[in-house]
């Protein structure tokens, strides 16, 4: 019978636990026993109560943990051939042959050495009777599926580490603490965030940070005198008002000549050139710590689900795989070629080939790096001449989603950059109707990346009647070449009615971009949209704090989620919070569900569980509301526990955006000033909405919009995470077959 170990090893990363439990629980519903293999690979080779048998309940209550319950370490022995050894017999006196590996490159390597070795190794154990002949037949391969736990994410074949987005979150929290403070006193600060080899880290917190420099190891600055640059830009930045000053520097950084860049270099560098007060922070193991994100637990919960899926499939032949985030999928790739493509951008960086470095890295990252550089440019471009300038009218639509003011500041520098006028307009499409507007320039959108809300101001308004009239008349007026639109559902359906009235109204004859933003997650032509991120955040947070308020009590919280007619936000965070149940408008609620969910809920707490918590999009139902099933619980639960209902309403719409809202939304921002210049001028210029599609960016034309919205329950017809349902339900209760071991969720 199959028996699956798992273990984390290397350096932690938040969301390991969350990977541990999904590991577990995937394996004991498919009744296949596992073991945690405590302490990394030193569990392995010391054996003994270092390897345990896991139940449900030993991973209940730990997706909010940061670091991992199973213990971490480095372990010397395991890198011998006699310590592998020791680890296979005393993998085998538990009769495991498969093992899910979280941890970072090093720990994936020992972990390929020993699969190849095993059969070896068996053989070794057999000739000194250390097992039985029999016991290494019936285990003649080892099974590996590794998942990448590393806060750097500097894996390759997997767009995204378990931990990296935690990281991004703790480094963007302090850089924005720090430039407050920078901004008081007018200082500059240099700061170190990690990444040895890998620059992730410093450029997406430089994007999502609005900081004023970065330096990362695969790309150093292409000049000698870069140093003469930086303090230039800097200068200048002081002398047109900025008044903090943010250089993030990864922990690997080097010139062109492979010089390691310390902060201590820079920090002399700006204090003597630029007779400026610089402090240095070096943010540490703080960027290792912590809850993980919301993002980070779905990733180690899917990736551990994946694993076991693997290794079952696998059904006893050898495997090695490397279970990874590829556009927005989780996949197996081969484990050692993902390490061979990890080890050759290190080779390329240490041997100064940075070409090939960021070549590798793939055309995202060169990609998000030349964003960079532009936003960190104190003053745009000087405007060239001989190029056509734009007037692009910019306005949010539909509720305020957090990332709604990084996608204008981006838009207006990245525009301005290119010798364009940005034009915001008030208040959504009624700053049109009314042609408020405002010039919005370089410096006037300074600040703005890490600030939730909308300065510009936003409604939901359906435009009729006159409006097109008016609109019309401020697009002649205003002489707009282009419109960009941020903002919801309300915002699409006003450019849809502008685009088909392009035969009565000329004006209308102009590129319109549409970028995704609304935390209910419900765009067509987008898997994610901007502040869906922030708003699961919020969730997941404040039913961690329920959670912890009900530590004595026998309790069941129902929480109703924000996400309008999508379940994206219920889902997702019922999967990152681990909820017991869920309630979403895709699938409604029948009173069958309350009295199979609230069977299920007595049952639990007679066995000994002390915490429910279920969560219900706000439209599941229209009948069974949030108090209605409170109620209805409290009554039928009878003894076996009390009720508490608790509605997290506007807390999910306000709040700084996440870092993942903040990248996207500037790269969104980005794609679409490229877009309006590619259609300006044709002779009959497109529409699109901007999003990810399968993992990539893609403009879906507007015409093909309403094809894909269910009209009647406005959401679109294809909803991918639809297809995770299954995984929260299977994590989330016990398979009745051994609902008696479990205890708790
Ligand atoms: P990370 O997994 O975070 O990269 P390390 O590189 O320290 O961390 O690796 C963790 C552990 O994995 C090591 O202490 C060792 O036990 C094992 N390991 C790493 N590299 C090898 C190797 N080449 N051969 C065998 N075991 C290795």
């Amino acid at each position: 019978m199959k028996r699956i170990g798992v273990l984390t090893s290397g350096g932690d990363a938040p969301g390991m636990n969350a990977a541990v439990r999904a590991v577990v629980r995937t394996a004991l519903h498919n009744d296949v026993p596992v073991y945690a293999i405590f302490e990394g690979y030193r569990g392995m080779v010391k054996g003994g109560n270092l390897i345990r048998p896991f139940s449900w309940g030993n991973v209940g209550g730990i997706l909010h943990k940061g670091g991992t319950i199973i213990g971490t370490a480095r372990c010397a022995e395991f890198r011998t051939r006699e310590g592998r050894r020791q680890a296979a017999r005393n993998l085998l006196a538990h009769g495991i042959d498969s093992l899910v590996v979280i941890g970072g490159d090093g720990s994936l390597t020992g972990a390929i050495l020993f699969q190849q070795e095993w059969p070896d190794l068996l053989a070794e154990l057999v000739a000194d009777n250390q097992i039985l002949l029999e016991t290494a037949e019936a285990h003649p391969a080892l099974s590996v599926a590794g998942l990448v736990g590393s806060i750097d994410n500097d894996v390759c074949n997997t767009d995204i580490t378990i931990g990296a987005d935690t990281a991004l979150h703790r480094i963007t929290n302090a850089v924005d603490a720090i430039t407050d403070t920078a901004a008081s006193h007018q200082r500059t600060f240099v700061i170190e965030v990690m990444g040895r080899k890998c620059g992730y880290l410093a450029l997406m917190s430089g994007l999502a940070t609005a900081a004023d420099w970065v330096l990362i190891p695969e790309s150093p600055p292409n000049l000698e005198e870069w140093e003469a640059k930086m303090c230039d830009v800097l200068n200048q930045g002081r002398k047109i008002g900025r008044r903090d000053s943010i250089v993030i520097v990864a922990e690997g950084a080097q010139d062109l000549h492979g010089n390691h860049i310390s902060v201590d270099y820079v920090k002399q560098t700006l204090k003597e050139r630029m007779d400026e007060d610089v402090r240095v922070t070096i943010l540490g193991h703080v960027q290792r710590g912590g809850s993980p994100s919301a993002f980070d637990r779905n990733l180690g919960t899917l990736q551990g689900s994946k694993a076991v899926e693997a290794i079952m499939e696998a059904n006893g032949k050898p495997l090695s795989v490397l279970v990874g985030l590829q556009r927005n999928k989780i996949i197996c790739t081969d484990l050692k070629e993902a390490l061979e493509k990890t080890w050759a951008v290190r080779k390329a960086i240490e041997e100064k080939d940075y070409k090939t470095a960021m070549d590798l890295r793939g055309p995202g990252y060169i990609e998000a790096f030349q964003t960079l550089r532009t936003l960190v440019r104190a003053l745009p471009h000087a405007a060239s001449p001989d190029k056509r300038h734009l007037n692009i009218g910019i306005l949010h639509s539909g509720a305020p989603s957090p990332g709604m003011n990084t996608a204008i500041r981006a838009a207006v520098r990245l525009g301005v950059d290119r010798g364009h006028k940005m034009m915001g307009f008030q208040n959504g499409f009624r700053g049109l109707i009314e042609g408020k507007s405002r010039p919005l320039d370089w410096m006037d959108v300074n600040g703005w990346a890490p600030v939730g809300g909308a300065y510009l101001g936003t409604a939901r308004q359906h435009i009729q009647g006159r409006d097109f009239y008016a609109i019309a008349r401020t697009i002649e007026e205003k002489q707009l070449d282009a419109l960009i639109i941020i903002g919801g559902l309300s915002g699409y359906q006003n450019a849809l009615e502008l685009f088909k009235q392009r035969n009565s109204f000329a004006a209308f004859d102009i590129p319109i971009v549409l970028i995704p933003a609304t935390i209910d997650n419900d765009l067509p032509g987008a898997e994610l949209c901007i502040g869906a991120d922030t708003a699961l955040n919020s969730i997941v947070n404040a039913v961690d704090n329920i959670k912890q308020s009900a530590v004595a009590s026998r309790r069941v919280f129902v929480v109703e989620v924000m996400g309008n007619h999508c379940g994206y936000l219920g889902l997702m965070s019922s999967l990152a919070s681990g909820a017991e149940r869920v309630y979403l408008p895709e699938e409604g609620i029948s009173l069958k569900d309350l009295q199979n969910d609230v069977n299920l809920l007595v049952d639990g707490f007679r066995q000994g569980k002390k915490l429910g918590v279920v969560l219900r999009s706000e439209k599941a139902n229209a009948t069974y509301t949030t108090s209605f099933i409170s109620a209805l619980f409290e009554e039928a639960g009878g003894d076996a526990f009390d009720v508490r209902q608790s509605i997290l309403g506007h807390i999910q719409q306000g709040g700084n955006p996440s870092p993942f809202d903040r990248i996207y939304a500037t790269r969104f921002a980005a794609k679409s000033i490229g877009y309006i210049e590619e259609q300006v001028g044709k002779k009959e210029p497109a529409s699109a909405c901007v999003g990810m599609i399968n993992g990539r960016y893609r403009f879906t034309p507007l015409e093909d919009v309403p094809r894909q919205i269910d009209t009647h329950n406005q959401r679109p017809k294809h909803q991918w995470w639809l297809a995770l349902r299954p995984i929260a339900r299977i994590l989330a209760q016990p398979n009745p077959s051994f609902r008696s071991k479990s205890t708790t969720a």
